[in-house]
């Protein structure tokens, strides 16, 4: 972690150097970068952390997983597309006991990422009460997914309910449309980026898994990184200083005083020294005089 940390670090240090050199040294000419050259600076900074903050997340997945709730109307093809899921990795899939009566789970391996798949057949029977009990559990369970998959049946025209589920999941931010059914046809109103899907030939469905997880899993982390932060206070302190430095970014966008931008620099250096030792001002200092012409 200190080793991948390090070369950000630096840079982040070198930045500080560079305005504490303008701040501390204005009479020996120290010309200070414009502050599009801060920004290009500091962003590259961020965009490391960020990727490995990222990392976290995925260290997680691989532990613990994610959910995935399939919504549909009855008779769409919910279960089918449900088993067609599960069938990659029939060996490790297993039973979770102790789900709620209504809704059937089971969990499978996505690039090995397992993946609880929660099928809601609550919503069964419900189409003129929709607010039954069935739709209510299915819309829990959706609640408490990390990622939702809608399928419609793509050989026939939209329904009510079908556009019911479509407005109350558009605004999550985390859903997936799959039109299934493909092998009938496909009528033309399906939504933009629904994923034709064949529950029966299995057409598609490589690419739903594909899909469900590019969606799951952040996109800068992988498995071949070399290796991923696991630990929650890791994790933590890599935000803060995320936070301190997107408040430095703001603060040179507002054209604010450098000394106002050196608070939230300082701020998020410490985050990183709370994970790889502290930086004394000897370093900062060492930094400003080897890179500036400047007696001590
Ligand atoms: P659910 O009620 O949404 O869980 O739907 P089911 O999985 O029980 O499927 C309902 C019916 O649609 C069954 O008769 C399935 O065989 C059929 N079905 C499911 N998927 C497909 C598909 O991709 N193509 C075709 N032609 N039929 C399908």
């Amino acid at each position: 972690m200190s080793r991948r940390l390090a070369p950000l670090k630096s840079q982040l240090v070198e930045l500080i150097a560079l305005l504490e050199a303008g701040i501390d040294f204005a009479e020996d000419d120290v010309s200070v970068a414009p502050d599009d050259a801060l920004l290009a600076r500091l962003d590259p900074i961020a965009q490391g952390l960020d990727a490995l903050a990222s990392t976290f997340r995925f260290g997680r997945l691989v532990h613990s997983g994610f959910s995935l709730a399939i919504l549909g109307r009855p008779n769409v093809g919910k279960s089918s597309l449900f088993n067609r899921l599960l069938e990659q990795d029939r060996a490790i899939v297993t039973e979770i006991p102790g789900t709620t009566r209504d809704l059937v789970s089971e969990t499978a391996s996505i690039h090995g990422i397992p993946v609880k798949l929660v099928d809601t057949a609550g919503i069964r029977d419900t189409q003129d009460r929709v607010e039954s009990i069935g739709v209510r559990k299915s819309y829990e369970a959706l609640a408490d997914s990390d990622l939702t998959l809608v399928v419609l049946d793509a050989s026939a025209p939209l329904e009510r309910l079908d556009h019911d589920l479509l407005d109350r999941t558009a605004q999550l931010g985390n859903r997936l449309v799959a039109a299934n059914k493909c092998d009938l046809g496909t009528c033309p109103e399906l939504p933009a980026g629904a994923l034709p899907v064949s529950a029966l030939t299995g057409g598609g469905v490589p690419e739903l898994r594909q899909a469900v997880y590019d969606a799951a899993v952040p996109r800068h982390a992988s498995s071949e990184d070399s290796g991923f932060i696991t630990s929650l206070r890791h994790e933590r302190l890599l935000r803060e200083s995320l936070e301190a430095l997107s408040r430095a970014r703001a603060a040179i966008s507002a054209r604010l005083p450098h000394e106002m931008l050196l608070l939230d620099l300082y701020s998020g250096l410490r985050s990183l020294d709370a994970i790889t030792g502290a930086t004394t001002v000897d370093d900062i200092l060492d930094r400003i005089f080897s890179t500036f012409c400047i007696g001590k």
